[in-house]
């Protein structure tokens, strides 16, 4: 839906409650998968996130210095931890998710691609970490290239706060936060 990527800026208000978080302010940061790729919404600390759409991951961040431009440091303690807790996942939104999170973290150097493999339930492939030495194994999900990529660009700027240059709010959500 082309009006997805039209939301302006990033949410510096709750996407609840609609208040906007003050300078420093610390919120949750949830990550939902929606038909254009991943969105990104915001919650204060108080307003628990929609239990009808089911989350990705989440994290805690907070509301930088309006003058700070630069972007926040990747969190690879996050990505990681989001990444280990879909060890088992088999839905195929948290595969994907894994996968882009695999995909993330090798850019990053965190996991090295030690090789890929055909296996009977499709494409896997094998990543260590070289910092404890732990394997991973991860499925390909049946995306091609382009897709993969743009879903890792569109979750590494989501994660560092730059959603609204991705722009991506799913509709449902919309409603109150995002009048104009
Ligand atoms: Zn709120």
């Amino acid at each position: 839906m082309s009006s997805e990527w039209n939301m302006p800026r990033r949410a510096e208000q709750c996407g609840r409650c609609g208040r906007t978080f003050e300078i420093g302010e610390p919120f949750h940061a949830y990550l939902y998968e929606t038909d254009a790729g991943y969105a990104r919404h915001d919650f204060c600390e108080s307003c628990p996130p929609p239990a009808e759409l089911a989350v990705l991951g989440s994290w805690r961040t907070r509301r930088p210095e309006p003058t700070v431009r630069k972007l926040q440091p990747f969190d690879r303690e996050a990505i990681y931890g989001f990444f280990q807790r879909l060890e088992d996942a088999h839905e195929p939104g948290q595969v994907q998710f894994r996968f882009v999170l695999a995909l993330l973290l090798w850019r990053k150097k965190v996991l090295k691609l030690e090789q890929t493999r055909d296996e009977p339930g499709g494409e896997v492939w094998e990543f260590t970490m070289p910092r404890t030495g732990s394997v991973h194994r991860v499925e390909r999900p049946d995306l091609d290239e382009a897709q993969l990529e743009r879903l890792s660009t569109q979750l590494e700027q989501l994660m560092a706060g730059q959603a609204g240059d991705v722009g991506l709010v799913a509709p449902d959500l919309n409603t109150e936060a995002d009048h104009v």
